[in-house]
């Protein structure tokens, strides 16, 4: 039987952005009974990758334990929130981290609390919707090449992410998730070592996102 292989060489940080996640659902989304999420991109992960494009997920059995994380809950509930249904109810931001840090923190090598908090502090570093903002390029519903993307995310972090699209009902392809590399100390941003499967191309929309105007299935 083969050992299975933990290693790892950076991480993928994941950025969501709620209106494509919600637009690609026909606007059925959920909120966490936390609060709505604002027009900015939440933390989807923290995800070990390797440098040739494969990943190691599930590596210890170390169980989520919210306890550990009172210092951080305020933060993490404000910007890791849930957008999936549970049941056609409001998801459970605690599950989302649950299946994070079960799936990809267990790889990290951090504790759980480093976990959490070396993810805050890339997202609170990093402003991705603040740097599209700076170059014009808000979430109206307009269309932008991903060129200008790129350029707007390269400026902010010295590298430019992977980006991933999503489709919506009406089949335009939209924004839906950032991936900036980061090296294994979990704070210094990396030239991406591998693309993610699916590089989004072309131009694309920014979906508006408001949560009251969403279709909440709450
Ligand atoms: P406000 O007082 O309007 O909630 O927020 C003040 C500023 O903080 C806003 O201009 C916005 O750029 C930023 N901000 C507020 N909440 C968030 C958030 O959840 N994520 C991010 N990235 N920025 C936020
Ligand atoms: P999807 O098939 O929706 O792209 O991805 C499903 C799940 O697989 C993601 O939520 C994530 O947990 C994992 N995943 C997908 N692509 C990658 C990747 O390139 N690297 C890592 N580490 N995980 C990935
Ligand atoms: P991944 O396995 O790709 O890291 O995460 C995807 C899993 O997280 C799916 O099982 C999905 O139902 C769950 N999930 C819970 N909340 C969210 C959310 O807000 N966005 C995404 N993409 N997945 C979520």
């Amino acid at each position: 039987r083969k050992e299975k292989d933990n290693s790892f060489d950076y991480f993928f940080f994941v950025q969501q952005w709620p209106g494509s996640y919600c637009d690609a659902k026909g606007k059925k989304c959920c909120f966490p009974v936390t609060g709505d999420p604002g027009p900015y991109f939440g933390i989807h992960g923290l995800w070990p990758n390797r440098n040739d494009g494969s990943y190691p997920d599930t590596c210890t059995n170390e169980q989520f334990d919210s306890s550990e994380l009172h210092d951080v809950v305020d933060n993490l509930n404000k910007n890791w929130g849930t957008l999936a249904c549970k049941r056609g109810m409001s998801g459970d931001n605690e599950d989302f981290w649950d299946h994070e840090w079960a799936k990809h923190g267990t790889c990290s090598g951090f504790t759980q609390h480093q976990y959490f908090e070396a993810s805050l502090n890339l997202y609170n570093d990093y402003d991705i919707t603040a740097a599209l903002a700076e170059a014009g390029i808000v979430p109206d519903d307009s269309f932008y090449p991903i060129s200008q993307i790129s350029k707007a995310f390269t400026n902010l972090l010295g590298f430019a992410p992977q980006i991933e699209c999503n489709i919506d009902p009406e089949g335009n392809k939209q924004l839906y998730q950032v991936y900036i590399c980061v090296a294994k100390d979990g704070k210094t941003l990396i030239k991406c070592p591998t693309a993610i499967r699916n590089p989004c191309q072309g131009s694309v929309q920014f979906p508006v996102f408001d949560s009251a105007a969403e279709s909440d299935q709450r």
